[in-house]
C-alpha cells in the first residue's frame, strides 16, 4: 500500500475504445480488460445506449417481492445460453456473493431434498482456487497470500489438485491426468456423504497465475461427481463470455454443471452483477408452504438491478452481432505467434495460454526472483511507460485482452509485454 501511494498511480478519467486515458492525457491499452471483465471495449454504443435508456424508465426498484423486465429478460437469455440443464437464475452483484450463494444453496439442497439425509458441510476445492476475497470463498481458495491471515475464520474444507496441461508434453499431461483423477475419486469415495459439492474454474485457474487444465480433468471430474453424487459447482467468472474461445468454457467438454458462476465479464465489463445458475432438481427442493421455510434466505440489496441487467442483455446481443467468439478464437493464435519468439528468452519460465487469456512466468535459472525485486510488478510499471496497463500476479505477467479486441492493438500488447520484460531483465542482471 505504501508503494501504491509512490508510484504515481494513474488517475483514470476516460475511456476510448480499447484505451483508458489518465487525468493527464496519457492513454493506456487495457490489457488485462479492466480486470478481466471487458468484452468489447469501453465505451461502446450499444451498451451506453442500452443503460440510458433503462435509466430514462428505472435504475433500481428490488428483486425482494418485486421484479423488473431487464432481470427476467437476461434470466430468459442467459438460461437459453448456458450448458443443459440450467434452468433458474439467481441474481447478486460481484462474483464472490455468487459465489457464496452457490455454497449456500447447495448446502441446503441436501437438506431439503425428499428422503432428507445428514447434514452435508464439506466443500472440496482444488489447489490454486480463487473464488473471491469474503470468509466463505476464502475458505474454498487456496492462494496462501490472500487468506492465510484469516485462517482461523475459514471454514474446514476437503481439498486435492487439478492435473496441468503440458502443451508440448501429452504423454506426461495423460499421466497426470489419470493420477489426479484417481486421486480425486480416492476424496470423493472417503467424503461423499458430506460434500455439499466439489467446486471447480473450469479448464483455467485464472488468479493462480493462468494455470491451464489438462485436457478431459474437468469432464471426468463431472462423472465422477454424478457417481458420487455431489454438485458440481462451476465457478465460470473468470473463463466465461468468450475468454477460453467460447461462450462458457464447461462448452469444450461438454460438461452439464449443476450450478455455475458468472460474473466479471457478465454485463460487458460495464457494471456489477453476477448470476448463479441452477437446475430444477435443485430449485424445486425450495418450494413449499411458506411455514415450512424453505425460503432461500439471502437477498441482496441490489439484487437484479435493471441498469446492470441492461447491460449485460445489451452485451450478450453484441457478442452474437460482432462475431466476438470467432474474433476470440483468432485472438488465440495471434496471442500464440506473437509471444512464441519470448520462449527463447532464459527469464521466461513458462508461457501459460488458454483463449485469449496469458499468464507469461518469469524467473531466474527456473527458480522465482527474490520477493523484495517485485520482478513481475516491475514489468507491469514499464508497461505502463509504454503506454500499457497489465497486472502481475507474483512472477507471471497476466494478459487479459478483450475478447473483441482487433489483431493489432493484440499484437502491439505482446510487443510491449516483451521489450517491458526484456528491460527489466537488464536492470535486474545489473543489479544481482
Ligand atoms: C474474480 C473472481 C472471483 C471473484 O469475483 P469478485 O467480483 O471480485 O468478487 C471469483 N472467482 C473467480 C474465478 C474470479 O476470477
Amino acid at each position: 500500500m505504501s508503494e501504491f501511494r509512490n508510484e504515481n498511480t494513474p488517475v483514470i478519467v476516460e475511456a476510448d475504445g480499447f484505451h483508458l486515458i489518465d487525468a493527464l492525457g496519457h492513454r493506456y491499452l487495457d490489457g488485462h480488460s479492466s480486470l478481466w471483465c471487458n468484452i468489447h471495449g469501453h465505451r461502446v454504443r450499444a451498451i451506453d445506449q442500452a443503460i440510458r435508456a433503462q435509466l430514462d424508465r428505472v435504475a433500481h426498484s428490488t428483486l425482494l417481492g418485486l421484479s423488473n423486465g431487464p432481470s427476467i429478460e437476461l434470466a430468459d437469455e442467459l438460461v437459453r445460453r448456458t450448458p443443459d440443464g440450467l434452468q433458474k437464475v439467481f441474481y447478486s452483484d460481484c462474483g464472490a456473493a455468487g459465489v457464496e450463494v452457490a455454497l449456500k444453496i447447495a448446502y441446503q439442497f441436501y437438506q431439503q431434498r425428499p428422503n432428507g439425509e445428514q447434514i452435508r458441510d464439506k466443500f472440496l476445492h482444488f489447489d490454486g482456487a480463487y473464488h473471491g476475497d469474503t470468509i466463505g470463498t476464502m475458505s474454498i481458495g487456496s492462494i496462501g497470500r490472500f487468506k492465510h491471515l484469516y485462517n482461523p475464520l475459514l471454514f474446514p474444507v476437503v481439498w486435492t489438485s487439478v492435473p496441468n496441461a503440458s502443451p508440448d508434453n501429452p504423454d506426461q499431461e495423460r499421466q497426470q491426468l489419470d493420477y489426479w483423477i484417481s486421486e480425486l475419486e480416492k476424496l470423493l469415495e472417503l467424503h461423499h456423504e458430506t460434500l455439499a459439492g466439489v467446486v471447480i474454474e473450469p479448464l483455467v485457474q485464472a488468479a493462480a497465475g493462468i494455470k491451464v487444465q489438462a485436457s478431459g480433468f474437468l469432464k471426468r471430474a463431472r462423472e465422477l461427481t454424478r457417481r458420487f453424487d455431489t454438485l458440481l459447482i462451476a465457478d465460470e467468472i473468470a473463463v466465461g463470455f468468450g475468454r477460453t474461445g467460447t461462450l462458457f468454457a464447461c462448452e469444450q467438454e461438454s460438461v452439464d454443471p449443476d450450478i455455475l458462476i458468472l460474473s466479471k465479464g457478465l454485463t460487458g465489463g460495464y457494471l456489477p452483477l453476477a448470476a448463479t445458475l441452477v437446475t430444477d432438481e435443485i430449485y424445486e427442493t425450495f418450494l413449499g408452504d411458506p411455514w415450512l421455510g424453505r425460503t432461500f434466505y439471502h437477498g441482496h440489496t441490489y439484487t437484479g438491478n435493471p441498469l446492470a441487467c441492461a447491460a449485460a442483455l445489451a452485451s450478450i446481443r453484441l457478442i452474437d452481432e460482432n462475431q466476438v467468439l470467432k474474433n476470440s478464437q483468432r485472438l488465440e493464435g495471434v496471442l500464440r505467434r506473437e509471444l512464441e519468439s519470448l520462449k527463447a528468452h532464459p527469464n521466461i519460465k513458462e508461457i501459460r495460454q488458454k483463449g485469449t487469456m496469458v499468464g507469461i512466468e518469469i524467473a531466474i535459472d527456473g527458480e522465482p526472483f527474490p520477493v523484495e525485486l517485485r520482478i513481475g510488478h516491475q514489468v507491469t510499471l514499464a508497461c505502463r511507460k509504454r503506454g500499457v496497463v497489465l497486472r502481475n500476479i507474483a512472477d507471471v505477467i497476466v494478459l487479459m485482452p478483450a475478447p473483441a479486441m482487433p489483431e493489432p492493438l493484440v499484437e502491439e500488447l505482446c510487443h510491449v509485454v516483451g521489450e517491458s520484460i526484456a528491460e527489466v531483465m537488464q536492470a535486474v542482471k545489473q543489479r544481482i
